[in-house]
């Protein structure tokens, strides 16, 4: 197997995920290059340059370098509540939904679900979910929006909600995070600046080895109070880095080279939702693929099996229900890739 993942003419075309790619050479070649220093410390000048470009693309006063999304966003989390606290989260996000019920076990505080459509709420569900001030309920203090959506799709927050979400919250007096692992491909997809969506949110999370392709890392971006007291938090949950340089200097090199070039994951995957919505015993919304995300139903016949099937066929997909497929197109697969996954998901999928 060479450095893309290939095997000669038997290439597997992986579309589990978008954090399987691989560091391009030219990325390698950054993080050979890059100075280094114990971050720990503070001294690793390329984690402050991430840090600094970060925040400044996204509009913010400080940003600090994470291990993963997962450490982000708990931190986050942590840093913004006390135990018993209540936070508000739409019910498929995946801080909740798949970060190994972190909320309870480190930040100790109470998940109170809004029902979203494709991960979308609204003003009035806050409304709706909020207590009066009273000795018998956990105070609430924060709300989380995911965009995009994961489980919803890789679906985008329209302006106008996010605006409507945010308005409702201040009123309440709550703050408002933002799970923007895949916020790349919400600004790829509308057109509008990532410190756009930024400006609604007290702190946001982003995620450079999803889209971006580094192998490693996210960012928190906030005030700069509250990145330090979120930094006291990463070394208390064991994210200090020491020479962070090296995956900083990755994760710079996705910033200036692999943003640009996330709309034609998105052409990608609208292709193959095209080819797929045609085949027998699929349901799918092509108009729901709005970036580099697409789930389909197959209610007459096991999804597992399926999975197995364009396995051997050499095509890596992911079974997240008894009968949903999730597939995501990223930098490692081409538009030849994505031309002969559709002619594998045929073979399959009209083979009895
Ligand atoms: C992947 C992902 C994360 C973080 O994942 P890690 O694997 O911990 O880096 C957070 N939020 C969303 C929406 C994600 O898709």
């Amino acid at each position: 197997m060479n450095e893309t993942g290939s095997c000669g003419a038997n290439k597997v075309i992986d579309l589990r995920s978008d954090t399987v790619t691989r560091p391009t050479p030219a990325m390698r070649a950054a993080m050979a290059a890059a100075e280094v220093g114990d971050d720990v410390m503070g001294d690793d000048p390329t984690v402050r340059l991430l840090e600094e470009t970060t925040a400044a693309l996204l509009g913010k006063e400080a940003a600090l370098f994470m291990p993963s999304g997962t450490m982000s966003n708990q931190v986050a989390l942590r840093a913004h509540t006390e135990p018993g606290d209540e936070i508000l989260i739409e019910a498929g996000a995946h801080m909740y939904y798949y970060e190994a019920g972190a909320p309870a076990a480190l930040a100790g505080v109470m998940c109170r679900l809004l029902n979203g459509h494709r991960g979308i709420f609204t003003g009035a569900d806050i409304t709706a979910a909020l207590r009066p001030a009273d000795v018998h309920f956990s105070p609430t203090r924060l709300v989380c929006v995911e965009n995009t959506h994961n489980r919803g799709g890789g679906s985008v927050w329209p302006v106008a909600a996010l605006s409507e979400v945010a308005n409702t919250a201040r009123q309440h007096g709550l703050k408002l995070h933002l799970d923007g692992a895949r916020l790349w491909n919400a600004s790829a997809s509308s057109g509008l600046p990532e410190h756009l969506y930024a400006s609604f949110f007290d702190s946001v999370s982003v995620c450079f080895s999803k889209g971006l392709g580094a192998p490693v890392g996210s960012a928190l971006v906030g005030s700069r109070a509250f990145i330090a007291r979120a930094r006291r938090f990463r070394k208390q949950y064991g994210g200090g880095l020491r020479q962070a340089g090296v995956l900083a200097a990755a994760a710079l090199h996705a910033l200036q080279h692999h943003r640009d070039r996330l709309v034609e994951d998105h052409a990608n995957a609208r292709l193959l939702a095209t080819e797929l919505a045609d085949l027998p015993g699929v349901e799918l919304q092509v108009n729901e693929v709005e970036t580099n995300i697409l789930w389909f139903r197959t209610p007459t016949r096991p999804a597992a099996e399926l999975v197995a099937r364009l396995k051997a066929a050499g095509v890596l997909v992911l079974a997240l229900g008894p009968d949903s497929i999730r597939v995501l197109t990223h930098l490692d697969v081409s538009r030849e890739d994505v031309a002969t996954a559709a002619r594998l998901f045929r073979q399959v999928l009209t083979s009895s």
